[in-house]
């Protein structure tokens, strides 16, 4: 389809960035603070994290856009800045690149559940994502990422809202599995990688989750029932509590010996999710085109 695509998978497999949230808790972001703010209130971190991963060799970076929707705003009483922060987001990752990485705008879920289980009817998760989605590509992405997506459901909105207001830019979409391997939902990975080509995404796979061991099967399955190029950003371990902290328990080794198992299984991108910083991202790096 697009230009852009064709170009990354001509540089197989394609190196993703790690976390952003996490990364900004670590440079001292509060608990329960809305860190797609951080765009406006904190650039100076936005920048560094990206800046980071740039570094570190990722060829692809995120926006720090992930809660950056208008439903998602609202629960931190800043759904006004909803344009604000994803420029912003947008401006931020696109002057890290600096033209040696690729931008991804980062859509996350809205936090609601879909009707019938819940209270957000389709056309309106629809009307949300388009909002958020018309914005990143006014601002410039190459790519929009929707991630850590329970519910095909709400995916299904928001690639479609993609498709709708930005049909140039591809999509890569990427729902999250829970430990044994399906979503919340129930759905399993052969399924969600038919489903999600069938709504017309351009990549498909699988982000987050219970760390790179369970992604392991998650994407096996994926590469079986897929015909478009897969991803797997997995995060680093089921994070446990240690001394009153949340830790991740994968290391960047660990992370980079399940890379390289994913890429020779036939993985187009690979990265990391939350727990994972810029010395994972380097690791990847270096065991997937070493
Ligand atoms: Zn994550």
């Amino acid at each position: 389809m697009s230009n852009i695509l064709d170009v990354l998978l001509q540089k197989k497999p394609v190196v993703c960035d790690g976390a952003m949230g996490t990364m900004l808790y670590a440079l001292g972001a509060e608990a329960g603070q809305c860190v797609d703010d951080l765009c406006l209130s904190r650039p100076d971190l936005v920048r560094q994290v990206h800046r980071d991963y740039v570094d570190a060799g990722a060829e692809i970076i995120e926006t720090n856009t992930f809660g950056a929707n208008r439903v998602m705003l609202e629960s931190h009483g800043l759904a006004g800045k909803a344009r604000e922060i994803n420029l912003a987001g947008v401006s931020l990752a696109k002057e890290s690149a600096a033209g040696k990485a690729y931008v991804g705008g980062s859509v996350g879920p809205t936090g609601k559940l879909m009707a019938p289980y819940g209270p957000l009817a389709v056309e309106d998760a629809a009307s949300v994502f388009e909002e958020q989605i018309e914005v990143l590509a006014e601002g410039g992405v190459d790519l929009i990422f929707i991630e850590t997506m329970a519910d095909i459901t709400e995916i299904g909105a928001a690639l479609g809202a993609a498709k709708k207001v930005a049909p140039d830019i591809p999509v890569i979409c990427q729902m999250s599995f829970a430990q044994e391997g399906r979503t919340m939902m129930g759905l399993d990975p052969a399924g969600a990688a038919k489903a999600l080509e069938d709504l017309g995404a351009d990549v498909v796979g699988a982000n987050c989750g219970a760390g790179p061991h369970d992604m392991w099967e998650v994407v096996r399955q994926m590469i079986q029932a897929a015909s478009k190029p897969v991803i797997a950003q997995p995060n680093a371990g089921f994070p446990q509590f240690l001394h009153g902290r949340l830790v991740y328990m994968a290391n960047p080794a660990y992370m980079a010996e399940y890379a390289k198992r994913f890429v020779e299984a036939g993985v187009a991108f690979v990265g990391g999710c939350c727990g994972t910083t810029p010395e994972h991202t380097r690791a990847i790096r270096a065991a997937v085109k070493g």
